[in-house]
């Protein structure tokens, strides 16, 4: 896609601070830092959002995360990491090709991933909304 941002850095237009590079994706630094060594992998299929991926391509980023989080975890001596991935404008996301964030996480480091406090739903509720999901999925078999 001619002006996405991360198809720029993916053709070289744009220079990143890359750890990796494959046929199906590139793995570079976030030049906003939540946290140092915050990365951000990216397939090289153009598509905005997660769920848009093929089965191969998804399997190919996921994998990705899992080979690359104990490496930034060591590299800056964290405790943990976490997985973000931002669907829509409504959940955050800003650059319309789809990404995860691997960001390292330390105890008490004052990160905060969401402003959201969670409301304990009673089972009843639960149940409703399960339903409702479920017929949603049907709709779209
Ligand atoms: P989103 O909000 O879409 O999940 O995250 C997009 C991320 O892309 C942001 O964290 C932002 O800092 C990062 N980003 C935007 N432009 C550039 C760029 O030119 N280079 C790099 N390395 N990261 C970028
Ligand atoms: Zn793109």
């Amino acid at each position: 896609m001619e002006a996405c941002i991360f198809c720029k850095i993916m053709r070289g237009e744009i220079p990143a601070a890359t750890v990796h590079e494959d046929d199906e994706a590139i793995v570079f630094l976030d030049i906003n830092q939540a946290i140092k060594a915050h990365l951000l992998i990216v397939p090289r299929v153009h598509a905005a959002q997660w769920h848009e991926l093929d089965d191969g391509t998804m399997a190919h980023v996921a994998r990705l995360t899992a080979q690359w989080a104990p490496a930034v975890v060591a590299a800056v001596d964290a405790d943990g990491y976490n997985l973000l991935l931002n669907n829509g404008e409504a959940a955050g996301q800003e650059v319309m090709h789809v990404h995860f964030h691997l960001i390292p996480r330390k105890r008490g480091d004052g990160v905060r991933m969401a402003g959201v406090k969670p409301r304990l739903a009673d089972a009843e509720e639960l149940r409703g909304t399960a339903s409702v999901i479920k017929a949603a999925q049907r709709a779209r078999e």
